[in-house]
């Protein structure tokens, strides 16, 4: 009988327990002082964790219940794609990053230089675009069907995923990405950005 309960609880746990916060891949402390420990500590600790709880509560009962992070991404709506796409979203945007930035080389740079000219070009208009982006949202770099790549204003939770776009690159621009940093100044946060990208890893999203 309490084996029985046991496998019963295993069961239990395993169903309604899908989703986990994923570690970071360097310190807390690593990316500072473009993003400090402060920042990451309440920004993956406490929103990424919050948007991993709500979607591991909002899943439960539903037929996404059993589908992987990207499908749920793909096909939801309203607070569960709200969720699913922050939690998703948070993963992405805190895996590109390290402690000493790196140049972008290879296929990115050549399709990048190809696109906007010049390397400078494209992170000015990028830059430009997470400026403008009105209210909280994320900017992205993403390839398209034919290999050609876009800058693209998602406001909120949007993801390119559900447009068919392939993301390569993301700046988080709400408010809780940059606060603490640097209060009111979202120019300032976006042009930092750039100092702790780690281009081998948008190079391996390609
Ligand atoms: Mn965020």
């Amino acid at each position: 009988m309490n084996l029985l309960i046991s496998f019963l609880l295993t069961i239990q746990t395993s169903v309604t327990m899908l989703f986990t916060l994923p570690a970071l891949p360097y310190t807390a402390e690593a990316l500072a002082p473009t993003m400090s420990q402060e920042t990451l500590n309440f920004h993956h600790g406490k929103h990424h964790l919050a948007y991993v709880n709500n979607l591991n509560n909002l899943v439960k009962g539903t037929r996404y219940e059993t589908m992987d992070l990207e499908a749920i991404v793909r096909e939801s709506d309203g607070a569960i794609f709200n969720n699913a796409a922050q939690v998703w979203n948070h993963t992405f945007f805190f895996e590109q990053f390290k402690t000493t930035g790196c140049e972008a080389k290879g296929n990115v740079r050549t399709a990048i230089e190809k696109k906007w000219g010049s390397f400078d070009a494209f992170k000015t208009e990028f830059n430009n675009a997470g400026a403008t982006l009105f209210g909280s949202g994320w900017v992205w770099l993403v390839k398209d069907a034919n290999g050609n790549l876009e800058i693209v204003k998602e406001s909120n939770a949007g993801n390119p995923l559900t447009k068919g776009l392939k993301p390569l690159l993301t700046f988080d621009v709400w408010e809780h990405a940059y606060y603490l940093d640097y209060q009111n100044r979202r120019a300032d946060y976006l042009n930092a950005l750039w100092n702790i990208i780690d281009w081998k890893v948008i190079e391996s999203r390609w």
